[in-house]
């Protein structure tokens, strides 16, 4: 495998186009087509005025980008972050085109964002921002056009907003618009824990390949959020130990195992900071990547695991929570190291998978038991591991190029298939 080089190793534009460009080079794509699946099909840049709660006006920054609708209508969360770049929204969107074909489903790839820092304002405030930015967009979003969904700083009430709004334009009560809703507004079971129990499923048929068992596999998670949290929950209820979890606020580690349901109690029932939590050593949300583990789950945020660092991994299971944990650089050290590797566009898919389930029931008006909707995305999850490992084995390419290039070819047969519109 050769190695990546990148001018800036963390900027998440420039990885996902070197890992884009290395799939596209190893599976033959033409120039054309190459081009046409390299650039987004939409930029859009808005400006949001919204009043503050002392009355002042505010301006806010915000994005949408459509990567792809070849396979179906784009798909992808909005982003509430300072932190929010217009390239960063563009990498996303793209990943959300490759994560969607990876899984099969019928979605091109999108994502939004708006460069605002939740904690800093009123539910009131953010509720303005999220209409307006969704009004702007009102003619671009639709079930068949562009289906957001929830991402870093927001949630189930942002996308109660979304539908809403949206379906105030369009004077239709339109719950497809949007997925990761309320149950209680045409949102589906399991949702919440999706991308957590995807995780689960995807390390579970990892250790069946090679030959190991849960209990006797030692797990670390970066990240106790959304993600990380209902990973650790799930892992922990199937056997698996957590030695090593971290939050933004530090990390513990002891191999002998973690409290998890007591973990889970202090940190999401009593607010507290993990930091604060017994039971193991302390040490940087960012050192317990390098502990003795068997499974590390980077389920917190970018750029973690770098070219500086991939030597100190000691785990010989990658799953990939987050979405670009690892740099592109980094890649060929975990292949020289034999590190198995489960990449973000197939570890955290489970997310988007009942985002599609979510959208599939909205549309039909008739909802799953949550066994089913498990079930389903079992079935997924499993042909999406199995499809993936194959074509690295029978392509003599690492697990994460071999995802791209499954996903890349998949796009690129129902663009021929389409034609040019010109
Ligand atoms: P979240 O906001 O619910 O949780 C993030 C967690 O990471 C929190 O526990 C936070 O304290 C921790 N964290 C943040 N920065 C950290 C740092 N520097 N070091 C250690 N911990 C840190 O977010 P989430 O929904 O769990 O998403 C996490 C990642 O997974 C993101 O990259 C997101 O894009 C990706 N992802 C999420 C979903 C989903 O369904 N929620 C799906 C696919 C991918």
């Amino acid at each position: 495998m050769s190695t990546i080089t990148v001018q800036n190793e963390l900027n998440v534009y420039e990885s996902a186009e070197a890992r884009f460009e290395m799939a596209a080079r190893k599976l033959g794509l033409e120039d054309g087509l190459y081009k046409y699946l390299k650039y987004p099909s939409k930029e859009i840049t808005l400006y949001i005025p919204a009043a503050l709660d002392n009355g002042k006006l505010e301006v806010f920054k915000g994005y949408r980008v459509l990567h792809s609708t070849i396979r179906g209508p784009g798909k992808g969360g909005i982003r509430f972050s300072p932190d929010v770049t217009l390239e960063e929204v563009r990498a996303l969107a793209a990943w959300m085109t490759w994560k969607c074909a990876v899984v099969n489903i019928p979605f091109g790839g999108a994502k939004g964002g708006v460069i605002c820092d939740p904690a800093e304002h009123s539910h009131a405030v953010i509720e303005r921002i999220t209409r307006r930015y969704t009004a702007e967009l009102s003619e671009w979003l639709g079930p068949e056009r562009d289906v957001p969904a929830p991402d870093m700083g927001t949630n189930e009430q942002t996308m109660a907003w979304v539908m809403d709004t949206y379906s105030m334009h369009v004077r239709q009560a339109t719950t497809a618009v949007v997925t990761g809703k309320p149950l209680d507004l045409g949102g589906s079971l399991g949702r919440r824990e999706a991308t957590g129990r995807g995780l689960l499923m995807v390390t579970n048929r990892a250790l069946a390949k090679l030959g190991r068992r849960p209990e006797s596999t030692r797990v670390v998670i970066q990240g106790f959020g959304n993600v990380g949290m209902f990973a650790a929950k799930l892992m922990h209820e199937a056997g698996y130990k957590i030695v090593g979890l971290a939050d933004i606020s530090g990390a513990l580690y002891n191999e002998k195992g973690l409290d998890i349901p007591a973990a889970i109690r202090w940190v999401h029932g009593d607010k507290k900071p993990l930091s604060d939590f017994s039971g193991g050593a302390r040490m940087s949300a960012h050192g317990v990547i390098f502990q003795p583990c068997d499974v590390l789950v980077p389920a917190a945020t970018e750029n973690q695991i770098t070219s500086d660092n991939a030597q100190d991994v000691q785990a010989s299971i990658l799953i990939e929570g987050a979405n670009g944990p690892t740099t592109a650089p980094a890649d060929a050290i975990l292949d020289e190291k034999g590190v198995f590797v489960i990449p973000d566009i197939l570890g955290n898919a489970g997310g988007v998978t009942v985002s599609y389930f979510e959208w599939v029931q909205d549309r039909q008006g008739f909802f799953w038991r949550e066994s089913e909707v498990n079930e389903r995305l079992q079935d997924v999850m499993d042909r999406s591991f199995d499809d993936v490992v194959r074509y690295a084995e029978s392509h003599k390419v690492n697990n994460r190029i071999a995802a791209y290039m499954v996903a890349i070819d998949r796009v690129a047969r129902a663009l021929k298939l389409r034609g040019i519109y010109a």
